[in-house]
């Protein structure tokens, strides 16, 4: 079996289009020679080989051994060096992870790797550069040290171990803290001698000799990084299954650290934030790419290195084009320049925020790179709501202080308490808090607070650093590199412009787009693209974020297949989500319109009457209520249908149960607080979601289905009076059996034919059903006999799936999750092998009655990007959303159409 991939002088065993084979990096890089860009020769180790590393107890298939000598050969070939060699320039190599889709800082990387006490001297000599091939070794040490041998700070410990002995050193010789460039080869030399002696302190061994035992251990290393902490977090968050594994890439080195003819960078071809279409990115002279990652020095941005080095930059920016036209998406590199000449190490596509996503996609259907239904694909939909997030109140911001500014990372507005570690910031959040992560860099170990802040602030570091790449990527606002934020750890403190900030008490607020830094709490308000869509805001409308953004939705409704609807319980809602391209309501409960005004008080006393004669009286007052509701809705519409809920929820969630207001309500009612409270008593359910809910209140009291009836059919009458189409779909919830829904939709038939006759109009409607519980869904096609339309509860279906309650499964999510028994939340994407069944069994069933039958889902699954696609694949006429949610599911349906 092949396990070993060669590439290097514009030749290579695989290519960009294997990156389950070869992880996104070593594809890349394949592709990358293929195309004749100078990219230094390697091999890739690939991801089989991770596979049987952890199917045999961390070992290695037998004819591996002998593949890497191939592969190490061919590198010794082009490079002109040999590995582990002491006459000559002897070969290093970088040993990276990859797996195929990068998880950025998530796994580890040894760079320099082959030097030894004697290689360090052949490098010495073959480039007359003893500080260089010292620093080289030292780097190496260092590196190795931590990853492959695992000396690393300890419980107690507040730095890394090898930093500590820097320090120390730097201080013992210089007094003061210089930077590492500024260390003499002398220097160097005496950090070797004092790293190996800590390695042997720590590990109880010696560091390896032998460049052969490097590169195994390395490999080994990389293939177990697969399996941290870090990378299990990483991949939990993005959903990667742990079985695709990674490849190990060793490549030859060049060198950005030989002196300020070489420099190292990292750039995206195009602005990653904004989506405006400038080189974008930094580089460092006389470093290693590492260095610009690490965010430990602020780096310069990558324009200015036309300044330095004008040639090198030449051929950069036509490598920026190549790229750009080869992969037809927007690129993230990494480069090295050796003594003037550029060498590119990564290539792959660039993580985005969803403006620049939207930006992109459009900027290149214009210049022909791509066509429109690529450009849809390239819109994440799970990112889209990004778009949709709040600014900063234009007032509020006018009035706020600006302390310092600080480089934009990612866009967006936030404002919370501040907090100077991951833990304690995660801790907060938790415990309600809006939180600002506050630190002077951040390192993977620090993902969990970052999942939890509403923000981050880094006080070092560019906009490549770790912070600004996996901000952006989780669509959190982030600001780098921020210099003027003085940190104290200890005093757990943040001084910015001389005013100090506490952890735990004080705000900070951070524009993520602008960069800028505020002292206190700053409102937050909509969107550009909510003021321009939802709020009339003609400026807004204008810009070309929203037209962008109008475009896009246009081309979705062009290819897709799926209409989607909105949930929307009132007018304004109504009228928003058609803002974003609703076409219908597909679900209002109506009962949410039972706490408004004083109405509640109507309610209470239906459900307190105690006999029919009591709840009619009571039903009379709530009538007029829910008609102008209705009203308010199907003008809203104008002429988009309305699904229609009948109540649905359990009569106690409607009562009060402290004794304050049973005694207030017992007041207004006229009734003792005994006779209150007893009823209030006889409600209480031990399984209230499994109880009396539903149409099963409707069948108990057929004289409140009989009221909603006619509040709906008589809005209806009067808005189609006024010459408004009105489209009134009659729903009735959690149907198990034909003959629930044969007693309500009687009900509704006559209450339509009333109201029909003494308003003197014709009304056009319908009443169906939803499916809801697996009772109603394995008996569908009884059901359809009577049903004109079914809607997928998928709420309930799943709690009454699963035996899971919507409502309690916080307790042990976390457990479920971590250990992979849901692979997602099943609340939020549908259950697919389980629940799926139930609902592809109803269609089938349905449709085998009723041919025609309209079917769609209004449960929470409606806005989710991967159930709208299996709602696609299974042949919904429509998913039914929250506003907001509106364009997030018009994009997924048309993703899941192409
Ligand atoms: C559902 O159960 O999926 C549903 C839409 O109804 P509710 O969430 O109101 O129970
Ligand atoms: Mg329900």
């Amino acid at each position: 079996i092949k396990y070993v991939y060669t590439w290097g002088a514009g030749k290579a065993d695989g290519n960009g289009s294997q990156k389950a084979l070869l992880g996104g990096k070593g594809a890349n890089l394949a592709e990358m020679t293929l195309i004749q860009l100078p990219v230094p020769p390697g091999f890739t180790i690939s991801t089989e080989v991770c596979t049987y590393f952890y199917a045999n107890k961390r070992t290695y298939p037998e004819c591996l051994q002998a593949q890497m000598d191939a592969g190490v050969k061919n590198m010794e070939k082009i490079m002109g060096a040999k590995f582990g060699g002491t006459t000559g320039m002897p070969l290093l190599v970088a040993v990276r992870s990859g797996a195929r889709d990068s998880m950025p800082g998530m796994m580890d990387t040894v760079l320099n790797l082959g030097l030894n006490d004697q290689t360090v001297e052949a490098l010495t000599k073959a480039t007359n550069n003893e500080r260089f091939a010292w620093d080289c070794y030292r780097r190496f040490i260092q590196m190795y040290g931590d990853v492959v041998l695992g000396v690393q700070k300890r419980e107690g410990e507040d730095h890394e171990p090898f930093e500590v002995v820097i320090e120390t050193f730097k201080h013992e010789v210089y007094h003061k803290d210089i930077v590492d460039s500024d260390l003499t080869a002398d220097d160097q030399k005496e950090l070797v001698k004092r790293f190996k002696a800590l390695v042997k302190e720590r590990t109880g061994k010696g560091f390896p000799n032998d460049v052969w035992d490097q590169l195994r251990g390395a490999a080994g290393a990389v293939f177990g990084s697969w399996m941290n902490d870090r990378a299990i977090v990483y991949r939990r968050k993005y959903n990667i299954p742990s079985e695709w594994g990674t490849a190990v890439n060793v490549q030859a080195m060049v060198y950005g650290n030989t002196g300020d003819d070489s420099g190292s960078g990292v750039a995206f071809t195009r602005n990653p934030a904004n989506g405006v279409n400038e080189f974008y990115g930094e580089f460092l002279i006389n470093a290693q790419g590492e260095d610009v990652v690490a965010g430990v020095r602020t780096p310069d941005p990558v324009v200015k290195l036309n300044n330095v080095m004008p040639k090198a930059y030449k051929e950069l920016l036509k490598v920026r084009s190549t790229l750009e036209k080869h992969f037809k998406d927007v690129q993230d590199v990494e480069f090295t320049i050796q003594k003037g000449q550029l060498f590119m190490l990564q290539t792959r596509n660039g993580k985005r925020t969803a403006a620049a996503a939207l930006k992109f996609s459009m900027d290149m259907v214009k210049e022909k790179l791509i066509d429109q239904e690529t450009a849809i694909l390239r819109n994440p939909a799970d990112q889209l709501e990004q778009l949709l997030a709040p600014d900063f109140d234009l007032a509020e911001i006018k009035k706020a202080k600006a302390l310092a500014v600080g480089l934009p990372a990612g866009p967006g507005a936030a404002s919370g308490i501040i907090y100077l570690n991951a833990d304690r910031a995660a801790a907060a959040a938790e415990k309600g808090e809006t939180v600002l992560l506050v630190r002077n860099e951040t390192s993977p170990e620090d993902l969990r607070g970052m999942i939890a802040a509403a923000g981050i602030l880094t006080a070092k570091g560019g906009v490549s650093s770790h912070a600004a790449l996996v901000a952006r990527q989780m669509g959190k606002v982030c600001i780098c590199g921020a210099s003027a934020v003085l940190i104290d750890y200890d005093k757990k403190t943040v001084t910015i412009s001389g005013q100090v900030f506490k952890e735990g008490k004080d705000y900070l607020s951070i524009d993520g787009t602008a960069g800028t830094i505020y002292g206190g709490q700053v409102k937050t308000g909509p969107s550009q693209i909510v003021l321009g869509m939802l709020k009339g805001d003609k400026v807004a409308a204008k810009t070309e974020k929203v037209q962008q953004f109008k475009t896009l939705m246009d081309w979705c409704s062009k290819a897709t297949r799926l209409a989607v609807r909105t949930n929307a319980d009132n007018p304004e809602q109504t009228e928003q989500a058609i803002a974003f391209g609703a076409q219908g309501i597909g679900l209002t409960r109506t009962e949410h319109m039972f706490f408004e005004g004083d109405r509640i008080d109507a309610v209470r006393e239906m459900i307190l009457a105690e006999d029919e004669q009591g709840r009619r009286a009571a039903l009379a007052k709530i009538l007029p209520y829910q008609r102008e509701d209705f009203i308010g809705i199907f003008k809203a519409l104008k002429g988009l249908p309305a699904t229609i809920r009948l109540l649905d929820p359990p009569l106690h969630e409607f009562v009060p149960h402290d004794d304050k207001a049973q005694a207030e309500l017992a007041t207004k009612l006229g009734l003792t607080k005994e006779k209150v409270a007893s009823r209030v008593n006889a409600l209480h359910e031990f399984n209230p979601m499994l109880g009396h809910r539903g149409c099963r209140l409707g069948i108990a009291y057929p004289e409140i289905t009989e009221t909603q009836a006619r509040a709906i059919f008589e809005a209806a009458a009067e808005v189609q009076k006024k010459g408004i189409k009105v489209k009134p779909e009659v729903m009735i919830p959690l149907v198990g059996f034909k003959k629930e829904l044969d007693l309500q939709v009687a009900v509704v038939h006559r209450v339509a034919a009333e109201v029909q006759k003494e308003k003197k109009i014709k009304l056009s409607y319908q009443v169906g059903t939803m499916i809801e519980v697996p009772r109603g869904a394995l008996t569908a096609d009884e059901i359809a006999e009577t049903a004109e339309f079914f809607s997928f509860g998928t709420n309930d279906l799943t709690q009454t799936a699963l035996g899971i309650s919507r409502d309690d499964m916080g307790n042990f999510l976390m457990p479920y999750t971590e250990n992979e028994i849901f692979k997602k939340n099943p609340f939020a994407t549908l259950d697919a092998t389980g629940v799926g069944q139930l609902v592809k069994i109803a269609i089938e069933k349905g449709r085998a009655t009723r041919p025609d039958i309209k079917l769609g889902i209004c449960g929470e699954h409606g806005g989710d990007p991967d159930s709208v696609k299996f709602f696609h694949n299974v042949g919904l006429a429509y998913v039914s959303c929250s506003p907001y949610r509106v364009p997030v599911a018009r994009l997924a349906a048309a993703q899941a159409a192409i």
